[in-house]
């Protein structure tokens, strides 16, 4: 999964180890990867290998319930947790981005963000558009490995997406994997595009190239007919975001020149076009964050309006993460395609009256691309995970898979986060920075027997913002295998219905009684 994570079909930039979301990465430096790889191929069954942001730092004897490596990564004391202290590090050598599943090696292209925004969009739609988002207009922009799902997502729920990237090799990129339909050749000719799909009621995803930072606001002054709008270009890291005058083939060598300057430019341009979001909700449209931190760092230039709109997970999702759903995802280690049909088939089998998963599971089964090793995802709940990990791993057992099958999920998940401008925004308790939860989640998975374990600071939203915390497990077809495979995956999920128990969410708390999840402070 380390070398999958670095796939050229993958990784974004796999010659610098970049694997997505700015400068997530899977191992500090080359030799980091190779010695990594080296102790991997001899390690013993009751040997663990520990990562410290990237660099393998030790093995160490444990036993064979305990997890194979243990990853920690971009964690810094809070007072020191921030971008140019990370930065003075990272240029020392002494750490690394982990992002949420870069250094953790549970990326699987694309497609493990595009359910997620295929729900997020269909909750949208539900709330404002009578279920479907035919004959709507979504503005967005960012396509790069996460925002990239976004054209697809949008089209899936049969809307039109009209999406801004200031980097040609992005929009191409999508295109030839078949998340983003054209690319227009300007913004007068994107919108004429839309705006002809919109009126048929077709399904199209439009690409134009431009800095959104420009581009947002002469939609907004053309008053555009905007129906949605959202934003994933990498605004968590101030120097990923290009700046509004700076040519692109510029902004690599000026991010790394003058790193403060250029951070002053690009927190002012999200300030313009946080600012031009504003002005879209004003008119009307349903506008909402879209995980990247835009609005936190448009503040930092002043703009006071910045969280006039809602992050997503307050507006659609925290209801799924109170079940102990969330992104769910597994690979095929054999690479061979029909490993992952024949998962989807067991899971529309296990759960015959989920039809919204059905859906996902068929349409993705047609449309989604893979890229490196065969995967597929789904967002399961507390009481469904466990028994889908079971039948892959009796799959692997009998032979119907033809070899085992890794099971993890994204750090994005119900009980493993703490980040209060995204997962934990707006908690009903105000809990939104208590950070043990991703820890409890960290530990009880080591405790529970995964493969690899991680815990990471500042994925998705940037440094001093999120503390998060991942497991991957191995169906190898062993009865082994099967016993850890149960506890994790019941526990694992397990950590959001108690998170959001204990926050005072009504919903988790029908969840923890139906089905039988212990809570210390309701027992008599
Ligand atoms: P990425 O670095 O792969 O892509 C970012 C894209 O934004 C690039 O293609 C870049 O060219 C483009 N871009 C940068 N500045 C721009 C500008 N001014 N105008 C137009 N385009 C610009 O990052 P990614 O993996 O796609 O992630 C994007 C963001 O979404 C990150 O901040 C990430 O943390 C966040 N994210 C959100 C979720 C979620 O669940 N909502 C999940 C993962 C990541």
């Amino acid at each position: 999964m380390l070398q999958n994570n670095l796939d050229p079909e993958v990784a974004e930039h796999p010659d610098k180890l970049v694997v997505y979301g700015g400068t997530g990465r899977a191992a500090r430096d080359w030799a980091s990867f190779d010695a990594m790889v080296r102790t991997l191929r001899t390690l013993k069954q009751d040997e663990t290998m520990l990562v410290q942001s990237g660099r393998p730092v030790g093995v160490m004897q444990t036993h064979e319930w305990a997890p194979r490596v243990l990853l920690a990564n971009s964690n810094l004391v809070g007072d020191w947790a921030n971008w140019e202290e990370f930065r003075r590090l990272e240029h020392l050598g002494l750490t690394m981005y982990g992002q949420m599943t870069a250094g953790s090696w549970i990326y699987i292209g694309t497609q493990g963000i595009l359910q997620g925004t295929y729900e997020t969009f269909a909750a949208v739609a539900a709330k404002k558009f009578g279920g479907t988002l035919a004959g709507t207009i979504t503005l967005t922009a960012g396509l790069g490995g996460m925002g990239g799902a976004q054209p697809l997502a949008v089209t899936m729920n049969d809307g039109v997406a009209l999406c801004i990237d200031c980097d040609p090799r992005a929009i191409e990129r999508r295109i030839e994997h078949r998340y983003l339909d054209v690319r227009a050749d300007s913004l007068d000719h994107a919108l004429q595009l839309a705006v002809e799909a919109r009126d048929a009621r077709r399904p199209l995803s439009i690409g134009v190239l431009g800095n959104a930072a420009e581009l947002v606001p002469q939609l907004l002054a053309m008053n555009a007919p905007i129906d949605i709008v959202t934003d994933q270009t990498s605004a968590h890291d101030p120097l990923a975001y290009l700046p509004i005058g700076v040519p692109f083939d510029e902004m690599a060598m000026y991010a790394a020149e003058k790193p403060a300057d250029f951070t002053t430019r690009a927190r002012e341009s999200m300030a313009k076009h946080v600012e031009a979001m504003v002005g879209f909700q004003d008119a009307g449209a349903e506008v909402f964050d879209y995980g990247n931190s835009i609005r936190g760092e448009a503040q930092l230039a002043g703009y006071t309006r910045a969280f006039d709109f809602p992050g997503f997970v307050p507006a659609y999702i925290r209801p799924l993460f109170c079940e102990g759903k969330g992104p769910f995802r597994w690979a095929a280690l054999s690479g061979d395609p029909k490993d992952i049909a024949a998962t989807d088939r067991a899971i529309l089998d296990l759960f015959p009256e989920n039809e919204s998963l059905a859906r996902w599971i068929r349409m993705a089964g047609e449309r989604v691309h893979f890229q490196g090793l065969p995967a597929r995802i789904c967002w399961l709940g507390y009481g469904e995970r466990d028994r889908a990990g079971e039948r892959f791993n009796d799959m692997v057992a009998s032979g119907e898979l033809s070899a085992p099958v890794v099971i993890g999920r994204d750090h994005l998940d119900c009980g493993s986060v703490a980040s209060p401008y995204r997962e934990t925004e707006a908690m009903l308790d105000g809990s939104d920075a208590i950070a043990d939860w991703p820890l409890l989640n960290a530990m009880v998975n080591v405790a529970s027997g995964a493969s690899w374990v991680s815990i990471h600071h500042g994925g998705g939203v940037g440094m001093g913002r999120s503390i998060h915390a991942g497991q991957v497990t191995v169906a190898d077809g062993t009865a082994l295998a099967g016993e850890k495979i149960r506890r994790v995956l019941t526990n694992d999920p397990g950590m959001g219905v108690i998170r959001h128990v204990d926050a005072g969410y009504d919903i988790a708390e029908t969840v923890a009684e139906d089905r039988g999840v212990r809570i210390p402070m309701r027992e008599e």
